[in-house]
């Protein structure tokens, strides 16, 4: 089409404005993204941590183009061999028993919340259903996901929303236990938050929410879309404090830019879904699930949790010597390659500093900047990263 995509209002014209965009990029290779009009930019962000194998992978893009000649849809009404593989590789990743595909992450939350009210159910149909989520969670944008989702600036204009949820202080075990009352069916959190900022849980907030669950019958979820699938140095967060969820929720890095999400659940609770109670059209089709086979297997092959945990180690020991140099740099946390800056003042100018400078990196919240490259990222990237930021910073 005839379309300059250097020309700001061409280019929003037709796309409803949900998002302040300013670049338009046309390729990839590796850590770099190329725009339109050829300038390269290194890339932090990672496409919000989905692109964990980075840009055109060879061995992925022969996966699924493999996949792609032979099948692309067939409904969920039949298997296919990619997706009895995929469900068999969730299953080993997450040690939990049965697995259900989705479109996205937001897809997941919503298929996890139905699955624990439906437990509940089945043992006391007057059961109010209640669930307990997280202040300054995130979980997603449809009605029951934007629900659970403790930022009220991104539900109000939306309300009235699914009913029944209350917000608890995230690494707070009193303000949860508070709140537990006999019609309580889930307790929902991120392992490590992500939009609320990068906070991690506390060991001892974990270990005791798994113990009020098993304690009261309460469904624990957690949501691992942006935390799972290696970005912290385990396949799963939740691996790091020794505890398994009764449910969890993936997606981002899941398909490496395929649009998959998926939640996975315990034997207490999978067989609440029966025939009828839920389904999607595309969720789990063989081109979406041949791209999780091929995450894995490229995971395995390039030994991708190694790396991300040597070079999460490395990007936080750069990062902490920059706090200790840099007085607007008041905190550096998070685990593995999902890590932190909190600044005391805006983080938006420091980012648009980095992105003319042809790096990319995202925000949570108005003062951080959220570092989630691809986990195949290298010393020398975080060095021009840490350069990059210092000429911004200066
Ligand atoms: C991104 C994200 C979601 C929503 O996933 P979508 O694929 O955008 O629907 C939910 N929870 C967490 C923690 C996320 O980071």
């Amino acid at each position: 089409m005839n379309i300059d995509y250097n020309d700001a209002e061409a280019i929003n014209k037709h796309l409803i404005h949900t998002y302040n965009r300013k670049i338009v990029f046309e390729s990839g290779e590796g850590m770099y993204l190329t725009d339109v009009n050829g300038k390269k930019y290194l890339d932090m962000g990672a496409g919000i941590a989905v692109n964990a194998l980075g840009y055109a992978d060879k061995d992925f893009i022969s996966d699924v183009t493999s996949q792609l000649n032979k099948l692309i849809h067939i409904s969920n009404l039949y298997f296919s061999p990619s997706l009895i593989d995929a469900s068999y590789l969730v299953a080993e990743a997450t040690g939990l028993d049965k697995v259900f595909f989705t479109n996205s992450g937001t897809e997941a939350i919503e298929g996890a919340l139905k699955m624990a009210r439906k437990y509940k159910w089945l043992q006391n149909k007057e059961s109010k259903g209640e669930i307990i989520a997280m202040e300054h969670s995130f979980h997603g944008r449809s009605m029951g996901a934007l629900s659970v989702t403790g930022k009220e600036a991104y539900r109000t204009a939306f309300e009235p929303l699914i009913g029944g949820v209350k917000f608890a202080e995230y690494n707070n075990l009193d303000s949860v236990k508070a709140l537990i009352t006999p019609d309580t069916c889930a307790i929902i959190l991120e392992t490590l938050q992500g939009e609320g900022g990068i906070y991690p849980a506390d060991d001892e907030f974990i270990k005791g929410i798994r113990k009020l669950c098993d304690e009261n019958d309460i469904v624990m979820i957690l949501d691992e879309i942006q935390c799972g699938m290696g970005r912290t140095g385990k396949m799963f967060t939740y691996e790091h404090y020794g505890i398994k969820p009764d449910i969890v929720t993936m997606a981002k890095a899941i398909g490496c830019g395929l649009p998959i999400g998926a939640f996975a659940a315990s034997s207490k609770l999978m067989d609440a879904l029966v025939p009828g109670d839920h389904g999607t059209t595309y969720g789990g089709n063989p081109l979406a699930t041949a791209g999780v086979c091929s995450v894995f297997k490229n995971f395995k092959n390039k030994n991708i949790l190694a790396n991300v945990q040597k070079e999460g180690a490395y990007l936080r020991a750069r990062l902490d010597e920059l706090k200790d140099k840099y007085d607007c740099i008041i905190d550096v946390r998070g685990k593995g390659l999902m890590l932190g800056i909190e600044f005391n003042v805006a983080a938006g100018p420091i980012i648009e500093k980095l992105t003319d400078a042809g790096v990319l990196v995202i925000a949570a919240g108005t003062s951080i900047i959220r570092v989630v490259p691809p986990l195949i990222v290298e010393d020398k990237h975080i060095d021009s990263f840490i350069e990059a930021l210092e000429g911004a910073l200066a």
